[in-house]
């Protein structure tokens, strides 16, 4: 068996045709959707990150800003940063970009971005409303892996599912959002034994570990729906997931590659949930 290709490249593109719809529909009612992405960090890579998500702004209509902080950046100041765009209503969601310098207090500043104009679904209070089920900014990649699950049509409802990993960010919600679809969820990490007795229970299965091509053919079962959320950086500079593609593809039934599955659906989520954002402020 072959199994079908979820495409996250051609899905966010759709999302993105929706988006623009949408925001020139909120731009006739005065709402111009806006974005600010706050980088306080150093990181080579969040400088890709923040400038796909400008450009990815702004092929919807989006107006994005990118607030960029210097290594002397105070705590205090950062902080004084979030709340000034806390209270600016062009600004309908604030992205903290991750990691932020190491002399910052990440949780702190996290915190004080406002609930409503969390776009990242990071804030307590959202991730709080996803476990009591209640609707909330969802983190991006999570609900990405989600959108991708529906459009390929994977049946859900009193499948099992098993998610790998259980960081903050991407496991625990991915299983959060499993459960609220009628899923039954088994969360597996680096503590569990037998993993593969686990993963070849799954219907659905989520890779979120870091680790190149760790999920191998015999973990898989037979037509099951595979989502890998990995990138892992070779040393050759070419980029895998945490699932062995070209094995596994042979026996599940749904496969997302790496690059172009869950990577640009992260982003179309972002720019989802900031739209959304801009419609609550409408409605407020
Ligand atoms: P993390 O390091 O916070 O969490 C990794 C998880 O994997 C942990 O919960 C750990 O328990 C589990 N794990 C580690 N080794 C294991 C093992 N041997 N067996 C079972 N479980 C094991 O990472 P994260 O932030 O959740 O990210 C996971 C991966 O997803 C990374 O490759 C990251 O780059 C990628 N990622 C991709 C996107 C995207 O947009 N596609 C977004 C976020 C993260």
């Amino acid at each position: 068996m072959s199994a079908n290709l979820i495409d996250g490249k051609q899905a966010a593109k759709e999302i993105r045709i929706g988006l623009r719809k949408e925001v020139a529909a909120l731009k006739e009612k005065g709402v111009a959707p806006g974005l600010a992405v706050i980088l306080a960090g150093s990181d080579p890579a969040s400088q890709i990150y923040v400038a796909n998500k400008e450009k990815a702004c702004e092929k919807v209509g989006i107006a994005s800003q990118t607030i960029r902080m210097p290594e002397t950046v105070t705590q205090a100041e950062l902080l004084a940063e979030i709340e000034r765009l806390n209270t600016d209503p062009a600004i309908h969601g604030i992205l903290l970009q991750l990691p932020i310098y190491k002399h910052l207090n990440e949780r702190e500043a996290l915190l004080a971005i406002r609930p409503e104009k969390d776009v990242d679904g990071f804030h307590p209070i959202n991730a709080g409303k996803l476990f009591l089920g209640e609707k909330a900014p969802v983190a991006c990649t999570p609900a990405g892996c989600m959108e991708l699950l529906r459009r390929a049509g994977v049946p859900l409802s009193g499948k099992r599912a098993v998610v790998i990993g259980r960081s903050n960010i991407v496991g625990k919600p991915m299983s959060m959002l499993l459960l609220a679809a009628n899923c039954t969820v088994t969360m597996c990490h680096s503590r569990t034994v037998d993993l593969p007795s686990v993963t070849r229970e799954a219907d659905i299965l989520v890779a979120a570990i870091g680790r190149p091509r760790f999920v191998t053919a015999d973990m898989v079962k037979e037509g099951a729906a595979v989502i890998d959320v990995g990138i892992n950086r070779l040393e050759d500079g070419s980029i895998c997931g945490d699932v062995d593609y070209d094995a596994v593809a042979g026996k599940a039934g749904w496969i997302t590659p790496v690059p172009g599955g869950v990577g640009p659906m992260t982003i179309a989520m972002l720019l989802v949930n900031t739209v959304e954002a801009a419609k609550a402020a409408l409605n407020a």
